[in-house]
């Protein structure tokens, strides 16, 4: 029997130690990060490996929102639903019914965690010669940051890496809800059994198709008028066609004017264009966007400029002061995990060597869905000004076996054949997107797809065939009729 307090005790035995001490402060640090997320470990570790001497300071959990409260428990749970779900389905067919133990999807998104981890626990980053100190941080004066529990760290150069919060709405009678975020809806004790999601951006979507597949009762409530409002439309039919089939109710344009209450039922008012009705749930996601986390900082004291809550900073993460950077989720934007890798190591460059870099990036985007959604673009590119060559799966022997065809690929080309971005949905999107990406990086043109050799049967073909058919449409009238005289000829 999983026992899920034990699981979590031991994750925090490792990312944040009740029995830890933090080190006594050298006098002076070339180099200080204020928050152990992933942005706060990548600066960190880059520093420390180019010879810097460096504390990081971290109020709550080493792995920040990705290891603890995001990514990680997230598709921990999403992979459950998933294996759920496809069993339960194939097991119908067979008169069957399949249940589930309640327990089991808490164990799931912890049990994630637990394994991923040790690869962030303070013990690691303290053998690696980091002076760890856990507490809260804020700023005294440009060169000094004071601690919750009393030390103060002098510095030449630092990091703000302190991420986002769920950002909460203010709606009439909301304090009676059970509202939960991305901190609390990975420790729920049960399953809720209607749950209500507010917002469908990535976090709504994947949290509304997992507890959907685990047997809860979903609706959504979002302001946006489609499902992946920035993607193209086809891609949002194709994928609201799959929450309908799941049975996951959506208000589009719509927002909760207020919570009722009615004995021991609750409900919430909505409004909408068309209507105004209610809706019956035990728990609310909220799931309206992320806040980056720059509250308590006292970036006053440093003279650090904020912007709507986010840090500014110029192309090469140098916030208003100089010898100050940020990089990841406070300074706002484009909220990934990967996206805040990258700045940090860019940070890194630019702090402490001569080769300075821009924090500019054709960032992939990946929503966790069934099918996923995967999306790339290049720097300051737009959809709409590219040439669209679509292709879907159903061309595809691999994806017609695997029953698959329904997915599809779009990738965006500049006149001269030039990738400059993609669209994808498939079950693994995330997986087939990098190769474009890497075409993209080498200036590849889409056409070059098709002297790669696939192993057939596999998925991946779909860019052959549009690379093939992309080289077909050079295949000019003249060209055709050197071609007919040299076959008679030749
Ligand atoms: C539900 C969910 C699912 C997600 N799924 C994905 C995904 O699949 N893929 C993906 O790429 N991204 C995903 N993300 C986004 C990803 O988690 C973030 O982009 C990433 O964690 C940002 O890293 P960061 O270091 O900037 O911030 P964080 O990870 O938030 O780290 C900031 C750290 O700073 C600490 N801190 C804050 N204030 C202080 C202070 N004053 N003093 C000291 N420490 C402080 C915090 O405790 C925290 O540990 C998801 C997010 C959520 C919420």
């Amino acid at each position: 029997m999983f026992n899920g307090k034990g699981k979590i005790q031991q994750i925090n035995a490792l990312v944040s130690p009740a029995n830890y001490h933090n080190p006594t402060p050298k006098p002076y640090y070339d180099f200080v990060v204020l928050g152990g997320g992933t942005a706060g470990l990548i600066a960190a570790l880059g520093a420390n490996a180019l010879g810097a001497n460096v504390a990081l300071i971290e109020s709550r959990h080493m792995g920040g929102d990705c290891l603890n409260t995001g990514c990680v428990p997230s598709k921990g749970l999403i992979e459950l639903a998933q294996k759920y779900h496809t069993s339960r389905m194939f097991i119908e067919k067979f008169g069957q019914t399949l249940n589930l133990d309640t327990s089991s999807w808490v164990q799931a998104s912890q049990h994630a965690r637990a394994k991923i981890a040790p690869h962030d626990a303070v013990d690691r980053f303290v053998k690696m010669g980091l002076d760890i100190f856990m507490s809260k941080a804020s700023f005294e004066n440009p060169h000094v940051v004071a601690l919750e529990t009393g030390e103060k760290l002098r510095f030449k150069k630092a990091a703000i890496c302190t991420g986002a919060s769920a950002k909460r709405l203010l709606i009439e009678g909301v304090d009676a809800a059970d509202v939960l975020t991305n901190e609390s809806i990975f420790h729920l004790a049960t399953l809720p059994g209607k749950l209500l999601v507010i917002g469908s951006g990535p976090i709504g979507c994947e949290m509304a198709q997992a507890f959907s597949r685990l047997g809860t009762k979903v609706t959504i409530v979002t302001q946006s008028k489609r499902l992946f409002e920035q993607n193209d439309i086809s891609i949002s039919r194709l994928m609201q066609n799959v929450f309908a089939q799941e049975n996951i109710d959506i208000h589009f344009d719509a927002h909760i004017e207020k919570v009722v209450p009615r004995g021991s039922t609750k409900y919430v008012v909505v409004r909408s264009c068309a209507a105004r009705i209610e809706v019956q749930f035990d728990k609310i996601l909220m799931a309206v966007g992320r806040v980056p986390n720059t509250e308590g900082l006292k970036l006053y004291e440093a003279g650090v400029d904020v912007d709507q809550k986010a840090i500014v900073v110029d192309r090469y993460l140098r916030t208003s002061q100089k010898h100050i950077f940020a990089s990841g989720d406070v300074i706002g934007n484009t909220m990934f995990t990967h996206h805040a890798d990258a700045q940090s190591r860019v940070l890194v460059q630019n702090a402490f060597t001569p080769f300075s870099k821009k924090a500019v990036f054709a960032t992939p985007k990946v929503t966790y869905t069934q099918p996923e959604v995967a999306t790339i673009c290049a720097p300051g590119v737009s959809f709409s000004d590219c040439k669209q060559v679509t292709m879907s799966f159903d061309k595809v022997d691999r994806a017609v076996i695997k029953d698959r065809d329904q997915a599809l690929v779009h990738v965006y080309i500049d006149e001269k054949q030039h990738i400059q971005g993609a669209e994808i949905v498939h079950p693994i999107a995330g997986e087939i997107l990098p190769q474009l990406q890497l075409a993209m990086q080498h200036k590849m043109k889409l056409g070059d797809f098709s002297s790669m050799m696939y192993a057939y049967p596999t998925e991946s073909e779909i860019l052959r065939k549009i690379g093939d058919r992309q080289r077909a449409q050079r295949f000019t009238p003249l060209l055709q009729k050197i071609s007919r005289w040299m076959v008679k000829w030749l």
